[in-house]
C-alpha cells in the first residue's frame, strides 16, 4: 500500500484500527413493555450522565495539553449534550412510542441533522459533525461499547484511521509508532501534530481500513512511502535493523537539545519552531528550539465559534510566550485562501489564493486586526515578541499596518496597560513581488521571514494543494532560488534579520542552501530541530557558501539538486 509522507522514518507495530463504526447500522427498533418504561428511561439517563463525564474528561485533557482554544470544541459538545430540548425530545420518544432508548436517540439525532443540513449558515451547518460526535458517544455508552481510546494504547502500535479528530490527536502517546490515514492532507490538523511529535505518518492511503486488519503486524517505510502488511521474516529483520539505527540516531541527536546551532567554525544560525498550538510550543522547547519563528494564529480563529476576543487571544499568546520567552514571532491573521472561518462568510472568489486573504483581509477589517494587535502587544509584556505580517505585496500595506499598530500602542498606553514599546515589526516574504522589491520593503521593517511554501506556489504558479500539478512545485527551480537569495541579500544590505519559516527550512538538504545564502534564522516543525542543528554543524561557513554558489550556478532544478548532494557528499 502507498501513501503520502508527512513525517519520514520506519515504524513497526501492531495495527490499531480506529473504526468509525456506523453505529446506526447496528441499532434496531425495539418495542418495550410499559412496565419497563422507567428502566429504559433510567438506562438513558445513566448513559447520558456518562457521556457528560466523558466529554468533561476530554475537555480537561485538552486544557492541560493544548490550551483554551481547543478545549472550546468540547465546551460546545457539552452545551449540545446538556441541551434540555435535546434530552426532553428523547425521553418523549421513549415514553410516547414505547421504544428502546438507542432508537429514540437515533431518531432525535436524525431530526437535528436534517434541520442542520437545511441551514444556510455555514457555521451552523458545520456543527452537524459535532452532533454526530456527541450522539455517537451517547449511543456507545447506551450500548456498552467502549470508546476506542487512543490514549489507552499501551503496546507499540500503528494507528490506522480515516482521519483523526482533534479529540483523538491530543491523545497520541509514546506507544504510537506510526500513523496511517485514508484521508487527510499533509497540512491537516492531524498531520501537523504528528509531524511536530516526530511520528512517521502517511496520509492519503486509500482503502487502509479495509485492507489492514486490527492487530496485524505493520511495517511503515515512510522514506519510500509504502506500507507492508504482515511482513515476511526477512522483511521484518531488515526493517527492525533500520528502526534500531533510527532510534540510535535520535539518541545521538539528543545531545543538541541544550546547544545552539553552530557551524563547524562557530557561526550561529538560530533554529526556531513553527507552532499552531500550546502543545506544539511545548514540543519546540523539548526538541531544543530557543524561539518560535512562526506562530500561526489562524488556528485559534478557525477553532473558535466567533472571532476570538482580545482577552481570549491575550491569554493564548501569553501562555505561549511564557513557554518560550526568548523570542516568539507572532504572525497576524493569515485567513482566506483555503483557510475559512465557520462563523464568517467570505466573498465568493474565482481564485481565493489570489484573493482577499491575510494582510489584505486585515486591512479591510481593521477592528478585527486591531483586536489581535492589542492582544499581541499585551503578550509582549511576558517575553520578546515580534509582530509579523503575512502575504505583504507592497510598501503601502506595511505603512498602513504600522499605523494601526501605532494606534493600538497608543490606546494601551492611555489605558496604562504594559507592553513592549520597541516591539519589532517584520513581514513574510511569500509573494514574488515582495521578494523582487525586498530592497525597498527592507527599509520599512525590522525583519523578514521567507515563507517558501507560498513563495514556491506563487512563483511557479502551482496550487500547493493540487495533486495534479504537484510535480511542478519545486523549491530547486532557479527562479525560487533566486527569489530567496534576492531577499536574503536585500536584508543583509539593509542590516535587518532574515529568517525562513516555510517547510524548506526544516529540510536537511535545503537548509544547507538557506544557511549558505546567509539566513540568520530557520524555523521548522519541532521534530526537525535536532536534525537541522546536526546538518549545519557538519560545515564551515565557507563550505556552505561554496555548495550554495554551485547550486545557484545550475540552470535547472535537477542539476541544482545534484550539485547540492554532490557538495554534501564531498564534505
Ligand atoms: C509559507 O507560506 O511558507 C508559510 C510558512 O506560511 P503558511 O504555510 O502558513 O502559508
Ligand atoms: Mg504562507
Amino acid at each position: 500500500m502507498k501513501g503520502k509522507r508527512v513525517y519520514g522514518g520506519i515504524a513497526i507495530g501492531r495495527a490499531f484500527l480506529v473504526m468509525d463504526v456506523k453505529i446506526e447500522n447496528v441499532i434496531k427498533k425495539e418495542n418495550i413493555d410499559i412496565n419497563k418504561l422507567e428502566t429504559e428511561i433510567d438506562r438513558f439517563e445513566l448513559a447520558h450522565k456518562k457521556t457528560i463525564q466523558d466529554i468533561e474528561k476530554l475537555k480537561e485533557h485538552a486544557l492541560n495539553t493544548i490550551g483554551t482554544s481547543e478545549a472550546e470544541i468540547f465546551e460546545a459538545h457539552l452545551d449540545m449534550v446538556k441541551d434540555p430540548f435535546f434530552i426532553e425530545s428523547i425521553i418523549k420518544k421513549i415514553k410516547n412510542n414505547l421504544i428502546n432508548a438507542e432508537y429514540a436517540v437515533l431518531e432525535a439525532r436524525n431530526e437535528i441533522l436534517k434541520t442542520f443540513n437545511n441551514m444556510q449558515d455555514e457555521y451552523l451547518k458545520a456543527r452537524a459533525n459535532d452532533i454526530l460526535d456527541v450522539t455517537d458517544t451517547l449511543l456507545k455508552n447506551l450500548m456498552g461499547i467502549e470508546n476506542q481510546n487512543i490514549a489507552n494504547i499501551s503496546t507499540e502500535a500503528i494507528v490506522v484511521a480515516k482521519d483523526l479528530k482533534p479529540s483523538q490527536t491530543i491523545q497520541l502517546n509514546n506507544y504510537v509508532k506510526g500513523i496511517i490515514l485514508e484521508e487527510g492532507s499533509v497540512t491537516s490538523h492531524a498531520a501537523i501534530v504528528a509531524k511536530a511529535k516526530g511520528i512517521p505518518t502517511l496520509v492519503g492511503v486509500e482503502g487502509a481500513l479495509d485492507k489492514i486488519k486490527n492487530n496485524s503486524l505493520i511495517v511503515m517505510d515512510c522514506e519510500k512511502e509504502k506500507i507492508i502488511i504482515d511482513p515476511s521474516k526477512e522483511e521484518l529483520e531488515y526493517y527492525t535493523k533500520i528502526e534500531a539505527k533510527q532510534t540510535e540516531e535520535k539518541v545521538r541527536l539528543s545531545k543538541y537539545k541544550n546547544k545552539k546551532c553552530l557551524t563547524k567554525d562557530g557561526f550561529e544560525i538560530k533554529i526556531f519552531g513553527n507552532v499552531g498550538s500550546i502543545e506544539e510550543a511545548k514540543l519546540v522547547k523539548e526538541n531544543g528550539g530557543f524561539g518560535i519563528g512562526l506562530l500561526r494564529t489562524e488556528l485559534i480563529y478557525m477553532n473558535s465559534k466567533h472571532f476570538p476576543t482580545e482577552e481570549e487571544q491575550y491569554n493564548y499568546y501569553s501562555e505561549i510566550v511564557k513557554i518560550i520567552p526568548d523570542e516568539v514571532i507572532i504572525r497576524t491573521l493569515d485567513i482566506g485562501g483555503d483557510k475559512m472561518l465557520p462563523y464568517y462568510k467570505f466573498p465568493e472568489e474565482m481564485n481565493p489564493f489570489l484573493g482577499l486573504r491575510a494582510i489584505r483581509f486585515c486591512l479591510k477589517n481593521k477592528d478585527i486586526f486591531k483586536t489581535q494587535l492589542r492582544a499581541i502587544l499585551r503578550a509582549s509584556a511576558f517575553g520578546k515578541v515580534k509582530i509579523m505580517l503575512p502575504m505583504v505585496s507592497n510598501l503601502e500595506e506595511i505603512i498602513e499596518s504600522k499605523k494601526i499598530i501605532e494606534e493600538a500602542k497608543k490606546e494601551l498606553k492611555n489605558e496604562h496597560i504594559k507592553f513592549d514599546e520597541d516591539i519589532e515589526v517584520g513581514i513574510m516574504i511569500e509573494i514574488p513581488a515582495a521578494a523582487i522589491s525586498a530592497d525597498i520593503l527592507a527599509k520599512e521593517v525590522d525583519f523578514f521571514s521567507i515563507g517558501t511554501n507560498d513563495l514556491i506556489q506563487y512563483s511557479c504558479a502551482v496550487d500547493r494543494m493540487n495533486k495534479n500539478v504537484s510535480y511542478l512545485y519545486d523549491p530547486y527551480h532557479p527562479s525560487v532560488l533566486r527569489l530567496i537569495k534576492m531577499t536574503i541579500d536585500a536584508a543583509k544590505n539593509n542590516n535587518i534579520e532574515v529568517g525562513v519559516c516555510g517547510e524548506t527550512a526544516g529540510d536537511p538538504d535545503f537548509s544547507i542552501i538557506l544557511a549558505g545564502m546567509g539566513a540568520d534564522e530557520l524555523s521548522m516543525s519541532a521534530s526537525m530541530i535536532p536534525y537541522i542543528k546536526d546538518t549545519i554543524a557538519r560545515y564551515n561557513r565557507n563550505e556552505l557558501e561554496k555548495i550554495t554558489s554551485n547550486v545557484m550556478n545550475q540552470s535547472d532544478s535537477k542539476s541544482a539538486y545534484e550539485a547540492l548532494i554532490g557538495g554534501k557528499n564531498a564534505n
